[in-house]
């Protein structure tokens, strides 16, 4: 064996216990690692297949951290080159379901202590997870990564969640730091009150109010959709945040959709917002939405049985907040009833949430996931610009779909699908022109169809 490769679990422990890397993160970014291959200067260190999209950020990270352990466990003339590759065969898809739910010992009034790295399900959002927990990690300190984040996605998919998390990483590691967390409400409602209270009494709100606000190391802003068109707000916000921009401070925002579909949005604003890293949550696959169960479960020590779980899993599929209402529905019916849950009083229970009658209504977001795993392709692929001849394929598909079954008109299939309009009318002209001219092409967008409508 050779050098680095006979070293390599030594190596990997001291990176593990001499950087002072949290557990979270090791879990998420070193435990997956494997000896790759070397040569007589330089070593290449595989990732599995799901890492990449994050290798560029696994590298900024950890490149300079294993030159030095190697150096440090082989002696240091040792000076080897590092690379980060991944790997091409795709292993299964891992839901990692934690066990640890520990409270943390979070004591600032603004964090709900709940909301937790430990107790996300990352699942197909793997990314955003290691995004956020890259800017957990080094949020307040010289290094400060992706400021600001921003982290985007429909209602009830985690954004609240991860924000938490978030602070409440910092607060556990990094207790000296000043954070704060606000919905975009209440920074509203603390502008508005402040203006009129300094109008009306004369006070200086204002200043009490800048300095509450900008004497922090870290924001958290969530829901910004709410201050854009409120002009009191919105300036005192951009003003804030260029203030601790300015100072180095670490700003993370949450909103609805992507800087670029903020409506009222200033030019100024936008490239402000796009200055860092975007970041979009998605809705849950099929496994996360599992693994989510099955964590509640286990918290509720097991009540609910697998095929129970298994049903709700197949009929909520959009939104997290619902699957974990559901849930909660039958884990209340099981403290009020002395039998044990059974699959009838599940489904008669949840038939308000879950009504297998009710024709689903067929939205954008569904038609994009269905299309996606039928072509094998993302769902962020398909909001991208890349031209890939699949890609590009489901995304003209999509948007096709989107038409047909949807209320939507091209110019909200474009705002949606971040197109302009003249590209979703090439796109939607192009797939009726093959349906028309290749029956193959044809009966695979029927079958799609009738997979999508029978959801
Ligand atoms: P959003 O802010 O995007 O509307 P939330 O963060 O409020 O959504 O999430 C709704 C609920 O779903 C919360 O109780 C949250 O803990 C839970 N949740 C969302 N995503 C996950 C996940 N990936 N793993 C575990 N729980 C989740
Ligand atoms: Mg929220």
């Amino acid at each position: 064996m050779k050098p680095v490769e006979e070293n390599w679990i030594k190596i990997k422990e001291s990176v593990i216990n001499d950087y002072n890397i949290s557990s979270i993160a090791v879990k998420t970014w070193i435990d997956p690692m494997e000896y790759g291959s070397e040569t007589e200067d330089t070593v290449t260190i595989k990732l599995p297949s799901d890492k990449a999209k994050i290798l560029d950020l696994i590298t900024d990270k950890y490149k300079d951290i294993f030159i030095i352990a190697i150096s440090e466990t082989l002696g240091n003339d040792n000076v080897y080159e590092v690379n980060f590759i991944v790997e091409e065969s795709k292993p299964q898809e891992k839901v990692s379901i934690p066990t640890n739910n520990q409270e943390n010992e979070s004591s600032n009034p603004s964090l709900i202590k709940k909301y937790t790295f430990d107790n996300f399900v990352a699942g197909n959002n793997e990314f955003a997870v290691s995004c956020c927990l890259a800017v957990a990690e080094t949020a307040g300190t010289d290094k400060n990564l992706y400021n600001p984040l921003y982290i985007y996605g429909g209602s009830g998919l985690g954004k609240t969640h991860l924000m938490h998390a978030i602070g409440n990483y910092i607060n556990e590691h990094n207790p000296s730091l000043k954070i704060l967390y606000v919905t975009s409400e209440n920074f509203t409602n603390d502008v508005v009150n402040s203006l009129r209270s300094d109008k009306k009494y004369n006070t200086d709100s204002m200043s009490v109010l800048k300095d509450k606000y900008r004497n922090v190391d870290v924001l958290l802003i969530d829901d910004i959709q709410f201050v854009i068109g409120k002009e009191a707000t919105q300036v005192e916000f951009f003003n804030t945040f260029n203030a601790l921009y300015e100072n180095g401070k670490s700003i993370i925002i949450s909103s609805d959709k992507h800087p670029k579909y903020m409506e009222f949005l200033d030019e100024r604003y936008l490239t402000r917002f796009q200055m860092g890293l975007q970041v979009d949550v998605q809705p849950p696959n099929y496994e996360t939405r599992k693994a989510i169960l099955l964590q509640l479960n286990q918290k509720h020590g097991n009540k609910i049985n697998d095929e129970i779980l298994t049903y709700i899993t197949d009929n909520i599929s959009s939104n997290i907040r619902e699957l974990e209402g559901a849930y909660n529905k039958l884990i209340a019916l099981s403290r009020i009833s002395s039998d044990e849950i059974d699959m009838e009083m599940a489904k008669n229970s949840l038939k308000d949430i879950i009504n297998p009658n009710k024709t689903k209504v067929i939205n954008s977001d569904i038609i994009i996931e269905e299309v996606s795993k039928h072509y094998n392709v993302s769902v962020s692929d398909i909001l991208s610009n890349k031209r890939n001849k699949d890609i590009a394929t489901a995304r003209q598909v999509a948007m096709y779909l989107c038409l047909k079954l949807t209320e939507d008109n091209k110019n909200n299939i474009g705002i949606k699908m971040k197109k302009d309009h003249s590209t979703v009318i090439h796109n939607i002209n192009k797939v009726a022109e093959s349906i028309e001219n290749d029956p193959t092409f044809e009966k695979n967008i029927d079958s799609l169809i009738k997979i999508i409508t029978s959801l």
